[in-house]
Formats: C-alpha cells, structure tokens, sequence
C-alpha cells in the first residue's frame, strides 16, 4: 500500500513520561505504516526544557504560528519536588501556560463517547463541550507574600503619566495578595471562537461567570459576550437553530448535572480548568478526553486533556507493562492531522484521520480496552490490555 502524502509539517511537540513512552508506540503502530509523516519536532521534555531555558518551548509555539497545526504530548510543569527529582536549573512555567500566552485563543474539550462506557451523571445523553479561555486571569497573575502590617494598592498609570489607585487590602498582620488581569481583545476572540464551534456544532452556547460579586471583572466578560452576540451572532444562531444562554456560575454548575448535555460550556480560564476535569470524569475518563486550542488568528493545537500520567510511569520504569489508556493522545493526533488535511486540501489525509478515530471506538466497543474503562465498562470487557497491546488491537482495526 502506497503511504499517504503530506503537503505541510505538522509540528510534533513531545513530552515527558508515560505520554512520551506512549507517544513513540502510536508513531510507531498507527502512523508510520500509512503515513509519509511530515513534522517539524520540538522536545518539550523537562530536561530540554531546562537546558534551553525554555527557548524551546517558546519556539514550538512561533512554528505552530507559522505551520498552522500542532499536536502536543502532555508534560510535566515543574515544582520544587519535580526540581529535584529532574536536578533542575530553576522552575520552569507551564509550557502549556507559555503556549497559550503565544497563541492566546480558546481550548475546546469534548468527551470521547463510546456506548460501552455509561456517564456516571445517567441524565446525560449527549456530550457536553468545554470551551476553556486559554488566556489570562490567575494563570497570568503577580502574587506577592504581605509579611508585615500595610496597604496594599492597585496602581494604574496611564501612558501621559495620570494614575488612578484603588485599596486591596489593609494588611493588619501577614497574607497573601494577587492581581489578575484580562483583555478585552482576548475575552472578544475567545467569544467568538466560542459562537463559531456552536454554530458549526449545532449546539446550545452557555456562558457563566460571578458577575454578581465580581461587578467589574466578570461583569466584562458577561457584557462582551452579549455584545459579540447581539452585533455579530444572534441571526446566525436563530439560522443554527440554536441558542445562547447566560447565567451565574453556581447556578450553571447545578444545571449541568441536572441537565441531558449536548451543549458548549463556555468557561473562563480557572473554572475551565476545573470543570473540565469534573466532565471529563464523570463521562467516563480522563483518559478519554480531548482537546484543541482554537487560535484567533486561525492556528490549532491538539493535545490530551490529561498529564503525563506519572503514577504509571513509575511503575513503567520499575519494568511494568502498564494499562494506560492512549485514546485521547491517539485523537490529538487524528484531529491535528485531520486540521492538517482540511487546510491543505488533502482527502486522503482526512479519511485516514477518520479511520483512525474509528479504529480506536471499534477495538474498545468490541471489549479490549485499558484499565480505567474497564472499571465502567457495560457489558464488561472480553479483554483488559496493557497499552502496547490495546495500540496493537487499534492497528488491527485500522
Ligand atoms: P494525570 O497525568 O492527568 O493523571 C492523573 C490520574 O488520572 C492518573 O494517576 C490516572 O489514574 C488517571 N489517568 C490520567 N490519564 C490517564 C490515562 N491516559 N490512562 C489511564 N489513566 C489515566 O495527572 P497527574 O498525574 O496529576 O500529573 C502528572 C503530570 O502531568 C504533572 O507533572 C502535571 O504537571 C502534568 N500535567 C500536564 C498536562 C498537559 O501537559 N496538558 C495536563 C495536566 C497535568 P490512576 O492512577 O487511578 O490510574
Ligand atoms: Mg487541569
């Protein structure tokens, strides 16, 4: 069989532990025997990392600018046992909060749904979709420690010199302190991306924030999302058939579990991160979970929702063929090279992509699958196999 052509280079960012052993596996089985597999590779592992000082991190980043398309490996952001256990130079940040930095824009997780596997929430019928805010807020703050009595100021100073102050906090003994902040361009984008997936989705847009404590800040983004809604929107909604609705956070919260699904939940950047572990989970696993950063300026990058998956890895090391389940960075891949297609107009790229989803729903719906899904699985699995093996029963499918 003749392999499939690439016109463009994907930009290949590799990671750390059971992720980058995973990752070689899936090249290895279910790309390179079909694919002339072009990429232009970035070794995002923490050692890399650290003796780059990130420059690496910063540069997979511009290419994925340049190239269009990104399919990233999870990784591990340093901490200070992380800094020891790798001998590292100094804390590095998240790559994952560099690279969106970069890009700015819109992550957008979706569950992987497959009949065997029932949501533990049993009102869901249809997935529901994250669309996490990528840029900003406490993942772009200052912090500061208050070790002694005093006030704390936010200070404003324009660019013609004129400031403007408010008080934070009159410290009466020791605290902490953090100052947040957002754009009103990104928050725009982030609406927009946000409208578009739900109108080529079909689906209802939710949208929730604390607007009624935080007047000023999420009182922003409530108004620039019915602002994005109303100018630009509301008759290509009406035209989808679809809907956008509003509420306050707790309030959303309490309406998702009680609800059937089937719609975009459209986060802010911290209850993005939060909630969509919760989906995630209670979809069925973490493990099954994708998700794509969807750019303004028209870039993408795919990637697993999940780490690095560092309990396995351990036991990885210590000789164990562990049960880790590959399916969501095996989707990272299908729908990088899948954008990939699209934008190069390569059909040949677009089924294989499909196929290999398909590939993946068809070795699982048939009873051989990993661990974690085996825990939820009904009927139960024929079979509960270790990664390789669940990435040879994929390949034979495909
Ligand atoms: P994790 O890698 O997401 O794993 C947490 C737990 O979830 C695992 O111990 C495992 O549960 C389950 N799990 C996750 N993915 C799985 C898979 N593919 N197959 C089977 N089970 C899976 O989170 P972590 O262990 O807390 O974090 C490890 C590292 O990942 C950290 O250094 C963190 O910084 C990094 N991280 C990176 C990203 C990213 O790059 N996008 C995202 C999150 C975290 P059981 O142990 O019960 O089997
Ligand atoms: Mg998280």
């Amino acid at each position: 069989m003749a392999k499939i052509i690439m016109k463009t280079p994907l930009v290949e960012i590799d990671g750390d532990e059971m992720t980058r052993v995973l990752w070689d596996v899936i090249k290895e089985k279910l790309l390179f025997p079909f694919i002339e597999l072009k990429t232009e590779y970035y070794d995002l592992g923490l050692v890399n990392r650290d003796s780059t000082n990130d420059e690496i991190t910063v540069k997979s980043a511009e290419a994925i600018k340049r190239l269009g398309v990104g399919v990233k490996c999870a990784t591990i952001t340093a901490n200070s046992a992380r800094q020891k256990e790798y001998n590292l130079k100094t804390l590095l940040p998240s790559p994952n909060a560099t690279i969106r930095a970069i890009l700015d824009g819109t992550v957008f997780r979706k569950p992987i749904q497959v009949s065997r596997i029932k949501p533990s929430v049993n009102t869901w019928k249809a997935p529901i979709v994250i669309g996490r805010h990528a840029y900003g807020d406490v993942y772009k703050a200052a912090e500061m420690e208050i070790d002694s009595p005093g006030k704390v100021e936010l200070l404003y100073t324009k660019t013609d010199g004129t400031q403007s102050k408010v008080l934070v906090a009159d410290f009466k003994g020791r605290g902490i302190v953090q100052g947040m902040h957002n754009l009103d361009e990104s928050i725009k984008s982030f609406a927009r991306a946000c409208f578009l997936y739900a109108i080529a989705e079909k689906i209802p847009l939710w949208f929730a924030t604390k607007d009624t404590i935080s007047k000023i800040y999420d009182g922003r983004f409530k108004d620039i999302f019915n602002e994005i809604y109303e100018t630009e929107f509301m008759e290509k909604c009406k035209e989808a058939g679809i809907e956008y609705f509003y509420t306050l956070i707790d309030d959303a919260v309490a309406r998702v579990v009680k609800g059937e699904g089937g719609f975009i939940w459209a986060c802010k950047n911290y209850d993005g991160d939060v909630q969509s572990d919760m989906i995630a989970s209670a979809a069925g696993s973490l493990a099954m979970m994708t998700s794509v950063l969807v750019s303004p300026s028209g870039v993408f990058e795919y990637e697993a929702a999940h780490g690095t998956v560092q309990q396995h890895y351990y036991r990885f090391k210590k000789g164990e063929k562990t049960s880790t389940n590959p399916a969501a960075l095996i989707f990272a891949w299908s729908g990088a090279l899948s954008k990939r297609a699209e934008l190069d107009n390569t059909p040949e790229l677009a089924d294989f992509a499909k196929r290999l989803e398909k590939a993946v729903l068809g070795a699982i719906e048939d009873g051989t699958m990993t661990g974690d899904l085996a825990r939820l699985s009904y009927p139960p699995p024929e079979k509960i196999l270790n990664s390789w093996d669940f990435i040879d029963a994929v390949a034979s499918h495909l």
